[in-house]
C-alpha cells in the first residue's frame, strides 16, 4: 500500500506534487483516483497519477479525503493526458482538464441528480435522539430515507431536503449514495423500428470483412482508413463494426464532427442498437450539465457500450475499448482551437493504440495527412468506391462566373442563369434544392473580376491576404509583402477587387427571384437553438422548404432522398483563403456537397459557380476523381515542405500594443533560430492574416519540423527562457487548421 501518491493539482499547471496518504485510503487509492487535497492556503481536488513508497520532497501534507470511485480516470487517459501534454506542448494539467470534465472534476457533482441515497444501517434509538439535538435538519433527513434508495431529486422535491445535509449524513457514515442511473426509455418516447441488418453488397462485404479480422487481431492493430464515396455505405459498415465489438463483451466510441451529430445521425444508431438492449450515449455540446454529468457516468460504469459524440468523446471514460470510428476524418471541426489544441482524430490514433484497440478512420475525402499514411503503409487502406446499387454519382457542371459577370457588364451576379433555369425546374417538378455558400470566406483575397486571377505570393503558392488597415498585400507564410496592384496583373482589367457575399445575402436574392417558393435558410446564424436546427431538418426532409440555403452546416451527412439539385454558390472562396490546404479544403467541400444530390431515386445534378473554373482542384472534384487530387496535392506539399511531408507549428504573439507584439515576435524568432533542431524550417515572424483580433494586434511565426517533439520542446524551452512584456501572450498550435 503507498505511503505518499503524487497528484496533478486541477488548475495548478506548473508541476506535479507528493502528499502523504492516511492510513484509512490506503487500501483503496490507485492511479487515477480523485482526491481532496490542502494547497496553499485552500483545499482543492487532484488526480493521483503515481504511487510512491517514499517522496523526495519535505514538508508533505496529508491528503484530506478519496472522492467516490466512480470519479476515478482510467490510468489509459492519464497516460493519454502525458502524451498530449509532449506533442501539444501544453501543460498536462491542461490536458487532464480535456480528459476529465467540468462537471466529474467537481467531486460534489456526485451529489447532483440521479443520484441515490439509503441508510447505510439502521440507527439506534439513543443515536437517533442525540442526532435530533444536535442536527435536526439531519434527523429528519434521515427519517425521510429509507432502506431502499431513493434519488436525491425525489428527496429534495417531497420534503425538501438539500444536498448538504445528505452529504453530512454520507461523511458520518449514516446514509451511503449510489449512482441511479435512469433507465431511460429507449428513445424519449419514440418508438424505433428494429432496422434489420440491410444485405451488405459485395464490395461492404470485403471491406467488413478486414475489418472484423482486425477487431480480432490480438495486441496492436493497424489503423484502418475507409474511403467511400458518399452514399457508398460506409455507416453500415460502422454498424457492423460495433456489432461485432459489442458481441466481444467491448465497448466503441464513434466520434463524428459536431455538426453532423443530427437526429439522423443518432437516429440510425439507437434504431440499431436500442432495440437490441444497448445504451447509446450521446455527448454534445448542448448537454445541460446534469445530462453530461448522466452520459458520462452511463459510459464509466458500462451502463452504455456505445458512445457516439463529437471531439471530446475522444476522452469518453470507456471500459474494455474494443473500437473507436472516426466518421469524417478529414474534418477540420476536430481539431480544438482552444489550449489544448489537440486534433481528436489523432488523440484517437493514440488512444487506439495505448489501449490496444482497433480504430476506423472512415470519409469520402481523406485527409492528405491520413492518405499518405495509407499509402505509406502505417495504415491499412479500405475502399468502397460505388454507391449503393450503383446509383450514379451526381452530375457535376462548373459554371464560369467570368462570363457571367461579362454579360452582367461587370456586375457581380449571385445566381447564374444555368443555376436559375435549373432551379426552376425543381420548383416545377417540386422536388427540393440546395444552396450552397461557404462563409468562411471572409478573408479578402484579390481576384479579378475579368480573368480570374488571384493574386499569389511569389514564394508560397498561396494567395497574399488584402490587409485593408495599412493597404498592402502579405503572405503569411514567409511574411512576403507587397502593395496591392490597381489593375489585374494578368489581364490588366481594372476590375480586380476582394470577393465577398453571405449566406443572408443569397437567401434574399433567391427569395427575390421565386417568390412563390418556400427558402430557408440554415447557418450558424439562422440556428442559434438546437431545436432550430431539428425543425428545419425536418421541415426540409418532409418536403416543406423547397429551397434550402446553407453553409457548412449542410454539407455534412445529410440524406434527403428528395434532393435533385445542389448549387455551389462560389466555389472559390475557399481556395483563396492564405492557407495550405486552401486547394484540398475546396476539394473536400465540393465532394461533400455534392454528396448531397441524388440520394433517392432521381439522379442528381450539381451545379458549381466558379470565377476559377479550371482550377485543377475544382476540375478533379467534377469528375469525382480523389486519386488525381490527392497524387498531385501530395506531389505539392511535398516540394514545398508542407503538411503531411512535415509538421507546421504555428505561434501566435498578440499584444494590444502593435509595437510589443511585433519586437516580441521578431525577438523569439530570433531566439528560434540560434539553435533550431535539425530539420527544422523556421519563418519570418509577420503579421497575422487577421492582423487585429479582438483588440490585440497578433504576428505569426511558422515553423515546419520534420521531427516534431524535437521542434516541440526547442520551442517550449525558448519561450520558458524570454520574459516578455506583461501583456504579451504567446500562444503554441501544433499541426494548426486556422492560420489565419
Ligand atoms: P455513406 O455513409 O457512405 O454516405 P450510407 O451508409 O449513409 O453511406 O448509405 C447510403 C444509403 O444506402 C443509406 O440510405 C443506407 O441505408 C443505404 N444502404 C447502405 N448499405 C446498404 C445495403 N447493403 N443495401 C441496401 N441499402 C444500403
Ligand atoms: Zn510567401
Amino acid at each position: 500500500m503507498p505511503a505518499y501518491v503524487r497528484v496533478i493539482v486541477d488548475h495548478s499547471p506548473d508541476r506535479e506534487f507528493d502528499y502523504a496518504v492516511p492510513d484509512e485510503f490506503a487500501a483503496d487509492i490507485a492511479i487515477g483516483s480523485r482526491v481532496r487535497l490542502p494547497f496553499r492556503e485552500k483545499e482543492t481536488l487532484g488526480t493521483v497519477v503515481g504511487l510512491l513508497d517514499e517522496s523526495p520532497h519535505d514538508g508533505i501534507r496529508p491528503i484530506t479525503a478519496l472522492v467516490g470511485k466512480q470519479n476515478a480516470v482510467r490510468p489509459k487517459l492519464i497516460e493519454l493526458a502525458r502524451w498530449m501534454a509532449d506533442y501539444y506542448a501544453c501543460p498536462v494539467e491542461a490536458a487532464m482538464r480535456s480528459v476529465l470534465p467540468q462537471v466529474i472534476r467537481k467531486a460534489d457533482v456526485g451529489f447532483r441528480q440521479q443520484i441515490a441515497v439509503e441508510r447505510t444501517r439502521d440507527l439506534t434509538t439513543e443515536e437517533l435522539h442525540s442526532l435530533q439535538r444536535k442536527a435536526p435538519r439531519q434527523a429528519e433527513a434521515y427519517e425521510s430515507v429509507g432502506n431502499t434508495p431513493i434519488l436525491l431529486t425525489e428527496l429534495a422535491k417531497t420534503s425538501g431536503i438539500g444536498e448538504a445535509t445528505i452529504k453530512a449524513l454520507v461523511e458520518k457514515g449514516f446514509l451511503k449514495t449510489s449512482l441511479a442511473i435512469r433507465q431511460r426509455d429507449p428513445n424519449d418516447g419514440e418508438t424505433f423500428v428494429h432496422s434489420g441488418a440491410l444485405t451488405l453488397s459485395d464490395d461492404q462485404i470485403r471491406v467488413l470483412a478486414s475489418v472484423i479480422e482486425t477487431l480480432d487481431t490480438a495486441g496492436e492493430k493497424k489503423p484502418l482508413l475507409l474511403h467511400g464515396v458518399t452514399g457508398s455505405g460506409k455507416t453500415e459498415i460502422y454498424l457492423r463494426a460495433i456489432q461485432h465489438t459489442l458481441d466481444q463483451g467491448k465497448s466503441a466510441i464513434v466520434l463524428v464532427p459536431e455538426i453532423s451529430l443530427t437526429p439522423q445521425t443518432t437516429e440510425r444508431f439507437r434504431e440499431r442498437f436500442n432495440a437490441a438492449g444497448h445504451h447509446i450515449a450521446v455527448l454534445h455540446s448542448h448537454l445541460s450539465t446534469g445530462e453530461r454529468h448522466d452520459e458520462w457516468h452511463k459510459i464509466a460504469t458500462g451502463t452504455a457500450r456505445i458512445v457516439i459524440g463529437a471531439r471530446s468523446a475522444v476522452f469518453a471514460p470507456a471500459a474494455e475499448l474494443g473500437l473507436i470510428v472516426v466518421d469524417e476524418e478529414h474534418e477540420t471541426s476536430y481539431k480544438q482551437e482552444e489550449s489544448p489544441r489537440y486534433q481528436a482524430r489523432d488523440v484517437a490514433i493514440v488512444r487506439a493504440k495505448l489501449e490496444g484497440c482497433a480504430i476506423l478512420l472512415g470519409t469520402a475525402t481523406p485527409s492528405l495527412e491520413s492518405y499518405r499514411n495509407a499509402l505509406s503503409g502505417k495504415y491499412q487502406l479500405l475502399q468502397l468506391l460505388q454507391r449503393i446499387d450503383d446509383k450514379k454519382m451526381p452530375l457535376i457542371r462548373v459554371i464560369d462566373m467570368r462570363e457571367e459577370s461579362r454579360r452582367n457588364k461587370g456586375g457581380n451576379a449571385i445566381l447564374s442563369e444555368k443555376l436559375k433555369t435549373a432551379i426552376e425546374a425543381r420548383l416545377e417538378k417540386r422536388e427540393q434544392t440546395i444552396l450552397f455558400l461557404n462563409r468562411r470566406g471572409y478573408s479578402t483575397s484579390l481576384v479579378c473580376n475579368a480573368c480570374g486571377h488571384v493574386v499569389h505570393c511569389p514564394n508560397c503558392s498561396v494567395p497574399l491576404t488584402f490587409h485593408r488597415a495599412a493597404s498592402r498585400l502579405n503572405c503569411h507564410i514567409c511574411g512576403h509583402i507587397e502593395v496591392p496592384p490597381k489593375h489585374c496583373p494578368e489581364c490588366r482589367d481594372p476590375g480586380i477587387r476582394h470577393q465577398g457575399a453571405g449566406t443572408e445575402k443569397i437567401e434574399e436574392t433567391v427569395a427575390k427571384i421565386f417568390p412563390k417558393a418556400i427558402v430557408r435558410r440554415m447557418d450558424a446564424d439562422a440556428m442559434t437553438k438546437k431545436d432550430a436546427y431539428r425543425e428545419t431538418l425536418n421541415a426540409f426532409r418532409t418536403g416543406k422548404i423547397d429551397i434550402l440555403v446553407g453553409t457548412q452546416m449542410i454539407a455534412k451527412g445529410l440524406h434527403f432522398p428528395n434532393v435533385t439539385l445542389v448549387g455551389i454558390i462560389n466555389a472559390d472562396s475557399a481556395l483563396h483563403l492564405p492557407d495550405f490546404r486552401a486547394g484540398e479544403r475546396t476539394f473536400q467541400l465540393l465532394t461533400q456537397v455534392a454528396g448531397r444530390a441524388g440520394r433517392g431515386d432521381v439522379e442528381g445534378e450539381v451545379f458549381v459557380q466558379s470565377h476559377t473554373p479550371f482550377h485543377p482542384c475544382i476540375q478533379f472534384a467534377r469528375h469525382h476523381d480523389f486519386a488525381g487530387f490527392q497524387e498531385q496535392e501530395l506531389d505539392f506539399r511535398e516540394k514545398m515542405d508542407y503538411p503531411p511531408y512535415t509538421h507546421m507549428v504555428l505561434l501566435t504573439i498578440r499584444s494590444p500594443h502593435e509595437m510589443r507584439a511585433s519586437f516580441s515576435a521578431e525577438t523569439l524568432a530570433r531566439r528560434l533560430g540560434e539553435s533550431l533542431p535539425e530539420g527544422t524550417i523556421l519563418g519570418q515572424a509577420a503579421p497575422a492574416p487577421m492582423e487585429r483580433l479582438k483588440g490585440y494586434f497578433r504576428f505569426h511565426i511558422i515553423l515546419r519540423a520534420h521531427h516534431i517533439l524535437k521542434t516541440s520542446r526547442h520551442i517550449r524551452e525558448v519561450i520558458g527562457k524570454l520574459t516578455f512584456p506583461e501583456d504579451v501572450i504567446v500562444t503554441t498550435d501544433i499541426d494548426p487548421y486556422q492560420l489565419l
